[in-house]
């Protein structure tokens, strides 16, 4: 047995009594008896290198050699301990070398029935005129992504806007037609939509409903919450429409909570969603960059949310039920299966997304924005573009991440909000409170994580799901 370690980071923490440590570079998470968390605090404090001899001299006298020498074979086996032959690997971006993506998302229209006060997108028009895409040109884009994405077992279509629903026809051609590429090629072929709601008709939730699309509703919550902001554009709130709507048709629809400064209530919003009949809620804060745009207080409140809805996942998991709120059930499965990111999510390596002048874009936030151009229809994505691309929004960039212990859970952050808060100068960062908001969202995830793991070990399997291309609002 060498003498000496390499010694990989460790976040050590405790919940309702219980001691547990996160190993940084691999999501391994293990419960610690008293020694485990001795030998966890002496790691800490002792750098990246450490002597088997050190070790002993430090914990021995208190806990015993047996007990000390079994802990550390245990932590050697959980390669937190590793002998210096062996190279630490850290979970670095996977560097797409295939051409195309998995996952498209196709802006079918740049226009909106509404005039949300917090809009990052230009009410629809993401800089540019309002208008749609053409059937012809989303059936196009269809072809490429299918042609593109070589033997790739799962495809992603997402229709998207401004309000998709303001282009009917042009949904169902990119819909119909991805499903007679699929239905060709054996690919599995997963459909959403992302909509205000106040559109939808008996017959354009059938059509949804019977191509098995995954319907995501934009709704801030209670009618006093969302009506403050979320209104049409000849006035008025739209809470009542979009409820009576998705009642009307029977849609079994995914609520899309956004946050702003002036609703930081996301218990109250998330549980009154749930109560109304949303199969699933998530949530995300606001960010443009405005006065909207949550503080540190308002960050905090919203992760005291986070905590009484974590309470809700465990009293429901108790009774056999999965609690459908997106964003903790993505981070427990995260958790769960030991996944680690490179990058914070799929932008420009396997999500992108084309919009009606036959753009290519790093991801649907970044419509519009041309240092955020990675390609075209007709060219697909550009190989130098999306390294570039690459290269400037990797975690190794950001000075913060490099200490932080989230930084494989996180990936660094999604980067649109890493570009609205960036100081003058600075490619993408984050503010330093959104990060220990994330830390803490993390944090609460992990212990969530032990607590399930306890207490109804039975549901864990029933919330693991695919992660998705775009980890906002999911996980953040
Ligand atoms: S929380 Fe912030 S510092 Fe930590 S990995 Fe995420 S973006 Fe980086
Ligand atoms: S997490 Fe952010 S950068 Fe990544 S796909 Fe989603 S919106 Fe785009």
């Amino acid at each position: 047995m060498s003498g000496r370690y390499q010694v990989r980071p460790v976040f050590p923490f405790e919940d309702r009594g219980r001691r547990f440590a996160f190993v940084v570079d691999t999501a391994a998470f293990v419960e610690v008896d008293e020694v485990g968390a001795a030998l966890v605090d002496h790691l800490a404090c002792n750098g990246t290198e450490v002597a088997l001899a050190a070790l002993h001299e430090s914990l021995d006298a208190r806990h015993g050699r047996g007990a000390v020498a079994e802990t550390i074979d245990a932590f050697r086996r959980l390669e937190v301990l590793l002998p210096p032959e062996i190279p630490v690997i850290t979970p670095e971006a996977r560097v797409p070398i295939r051409p195309g993506a998995a996952s498209l998302v196709l802006h079918v229209s740049h226009d909106c029935n509404l005039r949300c006060g917090y809009c990052y997108a230009d009410h629809g028009r993401y800089g540019g005129e309002a208008g749609t895409m053409s059937p012809e040109t989303a059936v196009a884009w269809v072809d490429q992504l299918f042609d593109r994405a070589g033997d790739r077992k799962v495809i992603h279509l997402t229709l998207f806007g401004g309000e998709p629903l303001l282009a009917m026809p042009t949904v169902r051609a990119a819909i119909d037609r991805a499903r007679a590429r699929a239905r060709a090629s054996g690919q599995e072929l997963r459909l959403g939509l992302t909509t205000n709601g106040t559109l939808l008709t008996e017959d354009v939730a059938r059509y949804l409903m019977e191509n098995r699309v995954t319907v995501s509703v934009s709704l801030d919550g209670p009618a006093d919450v969302n009506d403050r902001l979320r209104r049409f554009a000849e006035g008025g709130g739209t809470y009542q429409a979009v409820l009576d709507a998705v009642r009307r048709t029977g849609i079994r629809a995914v609520a899309r909570i956004t946050l702003t400064r002036r609703s930081t209530d996301v218990a109250r919003i998330v549980r009154s969603l749930i109560e109304v009949g949303f199969v699933e809620v998530g949530a995300a804060p606001v960010a443009t960059g405005k006065e909207l745009d949550l503080g540190p207080a308002e960050l905090a409140k919203v992760l005291d949310g986070y905590r009484a809805l974590a309470e809700d996942l465990v009293e429901w998991a108790k009774r056999g039920k999965v609690f459908p709120f997106s964003n903790l059930k993505a981070v427990v499965s995260q958790i769960e299966r030991g996944e680690t990111r490179g990058m914070p999510c799929g932008a420009g390596i396997e999500l992108v997304a084309g919009d009606m002048n036959g753009d290519l874009w790093a991801c649907h936030r970044f419509v519009g924005d041309a240092r955020m151009r990675l390609g075209s229809m007709q060219g697909g994505v550009d190989p130098a573009a999306r390294f570039e691309f690459l290269q400037e929004h990797h975690m190794r960039t950001r000075p913060a991440c490099g200490g932080c212990w989230a930084r494989f859970l996180c990936g660094g952050g999604c980067h649109h909000i890493a570009h609205v808060q960036s100081p003058a100068g600075v490619a993408a960062q984050l503010d330093a409170s959104f990060c220990d908001f994330l830390r803490g969202f993390y944090r609460l995830g992990l212990g969530t994580y032990a607590r399930v793991l306890e207490e109804a070990p039975e549901v864990l399997s029933r919330l693991v799901g695919e992660r998705e291309g775009c980890s906002q609002p999911t996980g953040l």
